[in-house]
């Protein structure tokens, strides 16, 4: 599965965490992540990232692009509801898309979950949003 990582910066360590915790299954997986998240996940857990811009030069427009193309089967996007930058990724716009193309969305610990049992194969969970 094609899976694409964002996190907002305060949710930046969380992400990493999670990542090093999950590195089994998602390093059986394609892995795309805007570029300071991909960055530093790839530091903490040596996984094979494609990163894409920050999302403060369009990294997240580039992976809404893959999502419209339905090449994304999976969005981790770790986004801080309370304090979000104004430059980082417009959840709005992301979620809207992953909707339109019926890419789960939950939490992250659900997903991985589901993504290991292969609840995901063919997207099998409608959006819960
Ligand atoms: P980044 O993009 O991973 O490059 O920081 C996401 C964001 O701006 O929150």
């Amino acid at each position: 599965m094609n899976i694409a990582l964002i996190a907002h910066d305060s949710k930046k360590e969380l992400m990493v965490q999670f990542c090093i915790a999950y590195c089994g299954i998602l390093s059986r997986h394609n892995l795309c992540a805007t570029g300071t998240t991909g960055k530093l996940v790839a530091q903490a857990t040596g996984l094979d990232i494609t990163r894409y811009m920050s999302g403060s030069q369009g990294g997240d427009q580039q992976i809404s692009a893959r999502i419209s193309c339905n090449e994304i089967d999976l969005l981790l996007f770790f986004r801080d509801p309370l304090r979000p930058k104004p430059h980082e990724p417009n959840e709005i716009n992301l979620l809207r898309l992953c909707d339109v193309h019926n890419i789960p969305v939950a939490t992250a610990e659900a997903l991985i979950h589901a993504l290991e049992r292969g609840d995901l194969d063919w997207r099998t969970i409608v959006n819960p949003v």
